[in-house]
């Protein structure tokens, strides 16, 4: 799929800005909103409802992972987890309208200003995004958010990163590394890409947990009928965008049922899994994302 061709048009780009802003805003509520003591069932619906009161649909469930949990962690239909003061929470949504998708994030030290290790984090974001332009190498970017964060006394994350995000496409086409990886790809004027900072406390890299929550589907139906229901409600209302078990408790209010029908998805390969990602040495995890869209001296931020 061709970024730029995708992007071109002066509609979808207008459209990308308003889905951009709903997002900021959605993370800028978070900031006020999560308090000590919430549940992380409550954190997201709230964020959740914020984003569709404002006329989007999601790009993909909320992400809210905690502490050593990096990423892919969304709460389940019947979570009680609740969030402590000083917990490191990483909040990482995203919105849509047709197709225009975005995908933004930042971290909270719940119940506190936030510590050096999410300054760090920021900072090199910061940094990252001042070196997007048309003709920049992903190792550029990569070396700038390893120094800023090296410098801060703490480690990238060196299995993951920032993307392309293409019309209806989360992960599309290139990955924008937190560390020179010797990838000499050139931004191009028109794409649109997340850049996406991970750093921690522990060695660099995060593994695939236990706990998936989050699931995406491609094409196909279950053989046997009385599964057809739920895939068919997957494909009208989320399409091949990733969807949280929780939203299809709130429709169906079977575990039983939904469960069939994902293991029969699977197993016919129609179904992909995102396990929640972990800090591989328990370290704690900070994570800054903006989706901007690159410009041939600059780039302008769309969340
Ligand atoms: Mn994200
Ligand atoms: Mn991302």
């Amino acid at each position: 799929m061709n970024i730029m061709n995708e992007f071109e048009y002066e509609t979808d780009l207008k459209l990308l800005g308003e889905v951009g802003r709903v997002s900021r805003d959605a993370l800028d509520y978070s900031k006020h909103m999560i308090k000590p003591e919430m549940s992380l069932l409550e954190i997201a619906s709230n964020i959740e409802d914020f984003i569709a009161q404002r006329g989007c649909s999601y790009a993909f469930p909320t992400n809210l992972s905690i502490n050593e949990q990096a990423a892919h962690y969304t709460p389940s239909y019947d979570d009680d987890m609740i969030v402590k003061n000083g917990d490191i929470l990483k909040v990482d949504l995203g919105a849509r309208s047709a197709d225009c998708i975005t995908d933004c994030a930042i971290t909270i030290n719940v119940g506190n200003e936030p510590d050096k290790m999410i300054e760090t984090c920021d900072k090199a974001l910061e940094a990252a995004i001042s070196k997007v332009r048309a003709g920049t190498t992903m190792q550029e970017i990569g070396r700038v958010v390893d120094d800023v964060v090296t410098l801060g006394g703490f480690t990238t994350i060196k299995n993951l990163g920032g993307h392309g995000v293409a019309k209806g496409e989360l992960h599309a086409e290139i990955f924008i590394p937190n560390y020179d990886n010797g990838d000499d790809t050139q931004l191009e004027e028109g794409q649109v890409i997340a850049v996406e900072v991970f750093i921690t406390t522990g060695k660099g890299y995060v593994k695939e947990g236990e706990e998936v929550q989050i699931f995406q589907k491609a094409q196909g139906m279950p053989r046997m009928r009385e599964m057809r229901e739920i895939a068919q409600f997957i494909d009208e209302n989320y399409r091949t965008y990733p969807f949280a078990f929780r939203w299809l408790m709130k429709q169906f209010n079977s575990e039983f049922r939904i469960k069939a029908t994902l293991n029969e998805l699977l197993r016919s390969g129609a179904l992909e899994t995102f396990p929640v990602l972990v800090d591989d040495g328990e370290g704690i995890v900070a994570q800054s994302e903006k989706t901007v869209l690159v410009e041939r001296d600059s780039c302008k931020i769309i969340t």
